[in-house]
């Protein structure tokens, strides 16, 4: 058992790669292994990048607005749209926009966007993961909190932050890159509400039992992968499953 002779082995994972291995360890195959890439995207995922993008430029004292509308309105025909438009995007991204704006949160930013792509050593064996980490961090701040924007279609908890990997992720890099202990990790939750968008703050921490935690399900993730181990996870999501095409 193992790889195809046609696959080759990951150099690296991300926060991201390992959820799609835990949802459906066959659609992790099709995207990260084999590279099927869909071109269309959902509304959601462009309208969160969208955001992103706008903020992106927001705290690098750049035009927001006009980040905005070329992230939403570039190649409109690879999204599905659905029952909605770019027109209705857009003007719901600017309320969310001016929303966050007027709550004005008051982030210093040490680093925007800051990449990452690190070793990851378990801090009570020393052991090293093969594979290395790569990700981003929306924001850094000057007095050491890391900060992430999510667009929600409702409020998310706290016990949702607490056990987001993607913090211990974002927790890992904060080390390798700046050398000490982040404070924390926000989670700024932009709520889209065509009447009312809200915004929700969420904190949340990490300990050395989380990142001990974190390194055995990446090391247990990555092993399973070395040995060609890709159950196809049916069930009712498939029929939400960009590869539904090639894999039923
Ligand atoms: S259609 Fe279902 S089983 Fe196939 S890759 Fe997608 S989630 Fe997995």
């Amino acid at each position: 058992m193992g790889l195809s002779n046609i696959e080759s082995e990951p150099r690296h994972f991300s926060y991201s790669s390992m959820r799609v291995y835990e949802n459906c360890p066959h659609k992790y195959r099709l995207s990260y292994i084999r590279g099927y890439w869909i071109n269309k995207e959902s509304t959601a995922l462009r309208f969160g990048s969208a955001i992103h993008k706008a903020l992106e430029a927001m705290y690098k004292g750049q035009d927001a607005k006009l980040a905005l509308k070329k992230s939403i309105y570039e190649k409109p025909e690879n999204v599905l749209w659905k029952k909605s438009n770019p027109d209705r995007e857009y003007n719901l991204a600017v309320k969310m926009l001016e929303m966050y704006d007027k709550k004005k949160l008051h982030l210093i930013p040490r680093d925007v966007e800051k990449m990452f792509n690190i070793e990851v050593i378990n801090p009570e064996t020393n052991e090293k993961l093969p594979w290395t980490l790569k990700g981003k961090m929306d924001i850094v701040t000057k007095d050491g909190w890391i900060c992430d924007h999510k667009t929600s279609s409702g409020s998310l908890t706290q016990t949702w932050a607490d056990n987001e990997f993607q913090a211990t992720a974002y927790s890992f890099a904060y080390k390798n890159l700046y050398k000490e202990t982040e404070k924390g990790i926000i989670y700024n939750v932009l709520i889209k509400r065509v009447k009312e968008p809200r915004l929700e703050a969420i904190v949340t921490r990490r300990d050395l039992s989380d990142k001990i935690y974190f390194f055995e399900v990446a090391k247990d993730f990555i092993g399973k992968v070395r040995m060609g181990i890709f159950p196809k996870n049916k069930g009712r999501h498939c029929k939400y499953c960009q590869y539904s095409h090639i894999c039923l």
